[in-house]
This record gives structure tokens, sequence and C-alpha cells, in this order.
């Protein structure tokens, strides 16, 4: 059977969110907590997978107690079961951090053939998730991918699609692989009231950093973060620019001519 793991992310609904121009600090008081939107493409794909070959859907997450909610929207959508890895020690971590730690706690969990991720997501927009866990996970690792054509569990190997912006780049690769997510081929997935209403009774396993044996404490959190962000500012907006339309190309280019003259 496919061990299937999607990595999913609750972010700020970053539409909603503002930056303090004197602190430099992201306003999140208020903002309301969403899937990455990529992580729903990215879990539409294992759902139609698991449907096609069989298999069982692991989510997983690293983030605050209350990312338990993102985990139960995407249970409701078909996934098998979820995993939160929350502790204050998981805090502050950049994506080095983060990467251990996820892997860590999976690795508790399930050896997974299949691990999907978004490409990216909505407030940290790194990228660089997916290429830390397929190194961790010593996995193959297929960024940008948009359909998985064939899997052959038998040999450990599947063929995959590649959407690139030069045209369909098509692959086989061994397993354990990982796949960033953007575009897809597969549909959306949306709740059904069945599914919502098991994802709400549905028990989820959560890991504090006492709960996995072996972690190194240097490797997790701020302790475990070389990045530094001394300072963040919103950008500077260019003046916006003029549009000339005088009605006619001839009459828009002779004000145009009138105005450089000027
Ligand atoms: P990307 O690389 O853009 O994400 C790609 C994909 O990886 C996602 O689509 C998803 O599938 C997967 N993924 C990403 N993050 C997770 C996750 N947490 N769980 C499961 N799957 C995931 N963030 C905080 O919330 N609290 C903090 O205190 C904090 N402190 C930080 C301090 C520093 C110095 C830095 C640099 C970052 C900090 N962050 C913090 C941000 C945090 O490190 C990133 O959100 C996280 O590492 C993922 O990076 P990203 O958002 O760029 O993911």
């Amino acid at each position: 059977m496919l061990k299937i793991l999607v990595c999913v992310k609750q972010v700020p609904d970053v539409d909603q969110m503002r930056m303090d121009p004197e602190t430099g600090n992201l306003i999140r008081a208020g903002v309301p907590a969403i899937l990455n939107p990529l992580d729903a493409n990215a879990l539409s794909a294992a759902v139609s997978v698991k449907e096609e070959y069989g298999g069982e859907i692991t989510l997983i997450t690293m983030g605050p107690p209350n990312a338990e909610a993102v985990l139960r929207e995407c249970l409701a959508v078909g996934a098998d079961r979820a995993v939160l890895v929350t502790d204050r020690a998981f805090g502050n971590a950049d994506t080095l951090a983060t990467s251990y730690s996820i892997v860590s706690a999976a690795k508790q969990v399930d050896n997974f053939d299949l691990i999907f991720c978004g490409k990216e997501t909505l407030d940290g927009a790194t990228g660089q998730m997916g290429p830390q866990l397929a190194e961790r996970f010593d996995a193959a690792q297929v960024t940008s991918a948009s359909l998985i054509r064939e899997i052959d569990e038998a040999n450990g190997t599947l063929v995959v699609e590649r959407e690139l912006e030069s045209g369909i780049e098509t692959l086989r690769v061994k397993m354990p692989c990982l796949f960033t997510m953007e575009k897809t081929n597969y549909p959306v997935r949306i709740p059904t009231l069945k599914g919502k209403m098991a994802a709400k009774k549905a028990a989820i396993t959560t890991f504090t950093a006492d709960d996995i044996p072996g972690l190194d404490r240097n490797r997790i959190g701020d302790p475990g973060s070389p990045t530094k962000v001394p300072r963040m500012f919103p950008p500077v907006m260019p003046e916006p620019g003029q549009i000339i339309d005088e009605g006619s190309v001839e009459g828009s280019v002779a004000k145009l001519l009138t105005l450089i003259k000027e």
C-alpha cells in the first residue's frame, strides 16, 4: 500500500495583512488563518493518486496549536490521518530548522513512498522547504510536478510530468519521491458534509519536541536557525505613471511629444 505524506501549512490570509511601517513587523492580529493555497493543490493530487492506486494519506504540519484547523479541513477532503508538530521549542524556526523538525516527526510515523508539498507558501514563500525535505527524506524530488502518470509499486518507480515554461517534461523516478506542486491537472477537492463531520471527530497525533526520540535541540527553533532577518520594510512604490489617451494614436503621440518637450 502506498504511504503518502502531504505537508500543509497554515498561513495568514496575506491579502488582509499589513506591515507596521514604524517597526517593520507584520500586523497579524485579526488576520484570518487559511490553508496555504498551493498545499490544497498538493492535497488534491494526493487524493486523486490514492483513488487511482490505493494508499493512505497522512497530513503533517508544523505550527501553533490552532494549525489543527487546517488539518481538519484537509481530513475532510480525503486524508486519513493527521500529525501536528507543535511546541514553543519549535518557534522562531527558519526553513532549515523547520524541515529538520518535520522530517524528524514524520519518521516517527511511517516510511513514506510519496511526499506532496506546495511549491511555496503565501507568507514565507521561500520555496526552500520541498527541496530540503526531499534531501532529509533521502527522496527523489520533482519540482513543479503537474501530473503523476503511472505508479509501478512493485518496482518502486513512477512516471511524472513537470510543467515548465518551455513545455511538459516527463520523468521516470524512483520512490520515495517528493513533489512540489503549483498548477496541477487535478480537480480541486471540496469537503463534503460527511467528510466535515468525520474530520471534526478525528484524532490528531501531536508531537512536541519531547515526543521525538533523539531530536537534537540545537537543530530546532531559534538555536537551529542560522537565517537572521535584520529588518523588514514595505517596498517604496514608484510614482504611478501617466496614461496618455487622447482618443486617437495621432492625438496621443502629439500630447506625448508636447510633454517630452516640456
Ligand atoms: P516554502 O518553502 O515556501 O513552502 C513550500 C511547501 O513546504 C509548502 O507549500 C508546504 O507544503 C511545505 N511547508 C512549509 N512550511 C510548512 C510547515 N510549517 N508545516 C508543514 N509543511 C510546510 N514562522 C512561524 O510560523 N513562526 C516563527 O516564529 C517563525 N520564525 C522565523 C524566523 C526566521 C529567522 C525565519 C527566516 C523564518 C521564520 N518563520 C517563522 C517562518 C518559517 O521558518 C517558515 O514559514 C517555514 O520554514 C517554511 O518556509 P516557507 O513558508 O518559506 O515555506
